[in-house]
This record gives C-alpha cells, structure tokens and sequence, in this order.
C-alpha cells in the first residue's frame, strides 16, 4: 500500500504543514488491512490516534513508468479507506526527521470499505468522501481538491515503484482530521458511489 501525504491543501494546513511542490509517500504493510466487521486496535503506547478519510485506487496489472495519459489503463477500481494515524507517534518521528512507519503502518492501521470496479466510477476526481466518528460529521471534503490528481500520482509512483495488481494507493486526505479513542465508532464513506464501511475502535 502507497499512500499519498498532504495532497489537500487544506489538511495540510491544519496539521501546520507546508503544502508540499511535488507528491510525496509512505507505504504500509498486509498486516495494516482492516475489513468491516474487525476492530482498529490502538497500539500499546498511542494516546492519539487520528482518522483520515480517503479515495484508495486499486491497481490492476504490474506497471512502471505509466504516463499520466495511460494511468487510468492500471486501475481495476476504487474504495474508500482510512489512514489510521498514530498521531504522537508521527508528531515525535517529524520532529526527529525519522520514518513514519510505526505511525503509519501498524497493524489495523488501514481500514478499508468494498472494491467498487472502476467502470461504476464516472469521475474519480469528483467523488466526495465523507467521515463520521460515534454519527457525527468529522471530515467531508471533494476528490477535485487533490493537489495531484491521480493520474499525476500513478506517473509519479510507478517511476519510483513497480506497481503490482492488487496494490492500494491512497490518494490524501481531505481537511477534518482528528482523534478517535476505545470504543468510538468510525464510519467513512463516498457519498457519490453510495459506499460506506463501519469499523470499531478497540
Ligand atoms: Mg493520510
């Protein structure tokens, strides 16, 4: 799994980031995927962990060097998934100029709703995604608003990383992150491809 740091201008913003000239990633591992119906369990030692709600695109075929032309050729569909931040984890890792991988990818750490196939998806760029902690509105924000589209993102990726079928690129985060705890209930969905995906925090 790929994911896309600060590609909303407004999330990086809230988080006091600056808003980033060119795409920039970490990855997670198997051991992060989550399913409906299974828990998002808090590390030992996290006392913040944030939801961030995003478009996840689901690669099709191994590929390298993809243009932004022929990017949407690799993609088999899209869902909606949550980057589960260890948030002090990530503060402390900045700080330090370390890697985020424990803060990023521990295990439980990526959520993820329902394959929806790619040719259900009019415009992956005008989907809204939305996210909702215990019922209450946390984060509701646009595709449009992405600094790098995903074409821009597949291109840019698939230089630096063979893109294997199956892999998960997550596209950012739109603005409204913030903290969830033991026993909350997170709800994300895109309201356009009328999906959504309910997971428990333990
Ligand atoms: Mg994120």
């Amino acid at each position: 799994m790929v994911a896309i740091g600060r590609n909303y201008k407004l999330h990086a913003e809230e988080l006091q980031n600056p808003v980033p000239a060119e795409p920039f990633w970490f990855l997670k591992p198997p051991s992060a995927y989550v399913l409906p119906g299974s828990p998002i369990v808090i590390p030992d030692g996290v006392d913040s962990i944030h939801h961030e709600v995003e478009l996840g695109v689901i690669i099709s075929r191994q590929c390298k060097n993809v243009s932004e032309r022929q990017a949407y050729d690799n993609v088999a569909g899209y869902c909606v998934a949550l980057d589960m931040t260890a948030r002090c984890w990530q503060d402390k890792a900045k700080k330090k100029g370390l890697p985020w991988t424990a803060a990023k990818g521990f295990d439980t750490s990526l959520p993820v709703g329902s394959f929806i196939p790619a040719s259900l998806v009019r415009d992956p760029m005008a989907l809204t995604l939305w996210c909702r902690v215990n019922g209450e509105q946390r984060q509701r924000g646009t595709t449009a608003d992405m600094l790098f589209s995903i074409p821009q993102l597949i291109a840019r990726v698939s230089q630096i990383h063979t893109l294997e079928e199956g892999d998960l690129l997550l596209t950012g985060t739109p603005a409204g992150v913030g903290p969830v705890v033991s026993g909350d209930s997170i709800e994300i969905g895109i309201e356009e491809l009328k999906t959504s995906a309910t997971f428990r925090v333990q």
